[in-house]
């Protein structure tokens, strides 16, 4: 018997859940709401670990084509004092294959590949146990019902509210994003400080962290400890001289980045030039769902990646949730009844929330180093990780 399969959200998980599933040859309906794939920048480059994100393109036959697309020599890492010098510098073996970088946009067509994903269809709530499955409710008001509905629409799940009252809250620690083009031509000295990695600099309470995607595009993160609303005041609520007045404008890139230059000064030139040459600004406050989310088993409607747990961005929320959608896919094209398709989602939620739980643990108190009053802290936290 073939089960009527949704899955809301074209995201990391959604699509490795669809591609998975599409290769043990069961249809499963995409609903995405973006009205296309590059309706939005895709965000900045994923390193995908070899027993996360790399298994579960191989469950979808699409290890070779990442292998393909990826950067291994992206996971080069250098660390630098906020003052310029340089306190690590860690460069991959040529055959380090265990966490290579790839574009998310590659990512995201290399899973979309044959997938016929509905694109512009926004849920807006999933009702579970009605005569005819879960109903699932559109924003422009159709309606459709489906024996299982599988909730990967994010941070900001529509989905969540059918098996859980929880909801994101703010970690006290926002990042604001600017990115730089054909840094190679462009900007050269920021080239080599970059290399072919990352560079990250930890200060007191803040960090810069500058990532090299592929065709010469950088993304920068400027990561400060903040209230929520630090913006209505910047002045005040973080302590600075700009005398740039009550409210700066986040749509105001200029404003932005006089906001930033102030927050990191007395850093190193070459560090500030990461801001300095930065295009648009976005501010991404960080959120995340408790720690150890878990929810009683709702028959017809499960979650998977940032919808189930969304954690500080150290690096695994992606891998997570590409693996849960590999795992969910191969439980539910195993299960042949109606009973075994519950009993096998039902199993699934209790090895992911075990998981998710130890991840969610992990990068709290990763996140909580790497922006620490004690810069020594983060350093710290990459001697730890990082491969010898
Ligand atoms: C700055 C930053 C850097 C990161 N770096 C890494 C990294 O290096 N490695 C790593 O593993 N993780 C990283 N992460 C985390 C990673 O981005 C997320 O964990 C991952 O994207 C989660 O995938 P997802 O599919 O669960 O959700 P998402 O990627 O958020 O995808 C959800 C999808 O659902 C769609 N959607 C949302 N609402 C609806 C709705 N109502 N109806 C229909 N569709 C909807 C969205 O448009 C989107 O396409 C990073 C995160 C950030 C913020």
């Amino acid at each position: 018997m073939r089960h009527r399969i949704a899955v809301i959200g074209a995201g990391p998980a959604g699509l490795t859940f669809a591609r998975v599933l599409h290769r043990h040859g069961h249809p499963v309906t995409v609903l995405e709401r973006d009205p296309a794939p590059d309706a939005r920048p895709p965000g900045g480059t994923l390193d995908l670990h070899e027993k996360m994100g790399q298994l579960a393109l191989d469950k979808a036959g699409l290890l070779a084509g990442f292998q393909a697309l990826s950067r291994p020599e992206g996971q080069a890492m250098r660390i630098l004092d906020t003052d310029g010098t340089v306190l690590r510098d860690w460069r991959p073996r040529p055959d380090e294959r265990a966490n290579p970088e790839i574009d998310r946009g590659q990512l995201r067509d290399l899973l979309l590949g044959p997938l016929d994903v509905r694109w512009g269809r926004e849920v807006t709530e999933v009702t579970p146990g009605t005569r005819d499955g879960a109903l699932v409710r559109f924003a422009d008001g159709r309606r459709e019902t489906f024996d299982l509905v599988v909730g990967a629409d994010g941070a900001w799940s529509r989905v969540r509210p059918a098996v859980s009252s929880a909801t994101p809250h703010y970690t006290g620690i926002t990042a604001v994003e600017t990115s730089l083009d054909d840094v190679d031509t462009r900007h050269p000295a920021l080239a080599r400080l970059i290399g072919d990695g990352a560079v990250a600099v930890y200060g007191v309470n803040r960090g810069l962290v500058a990532q090299r995607n592929s065709g010469g595009h950088v993304k920068v993160y400027a990561q400060f400890r903040a209230p929520l609303d630090w913006h209505t005041d910047p002045d005040r609520h973080m302590g600075l001289n700009t005398g740039m007045g009550a409210s700066l404008d986040l749509t105001d890139a200029e404003a932005v980045r006089s906001a930033l230059m102030a927050l990191f000064d007395g850093w190193a030139a070459p560090v500030l030039d990461l801001l300095r040459h930065g295009t648009a600004f976005f501010h991404r406050p960080l959120h995340v769902l408790p720690v150890s989310h878990t929810w009683a088993h709702v028959p017809g409607v499960t979650l998977l990646g940032d919808a189930a747990h969304l954690m500080p961005p150290l690096g695994v929320g992606a891998n997570l949730a590409m693996l849960e959608g590999a795992e969910l896919a191969e439980a539910v094209a195993a299960a042949p009844g109606p009973g075994d398709l519950d009993e096998a989602v039902r199993a699934f939620e209790e090895r992911m929330q075990a998981r998710a739980g130890g991840w969610a643990g992990m990068t709290a108190a990763g996140l909580e180093r790497l922006v620490s009053p004690d810069p020594a802290q983060a350093l710290a936290l990459f001697d730890e990780l990082q491969p010898s």
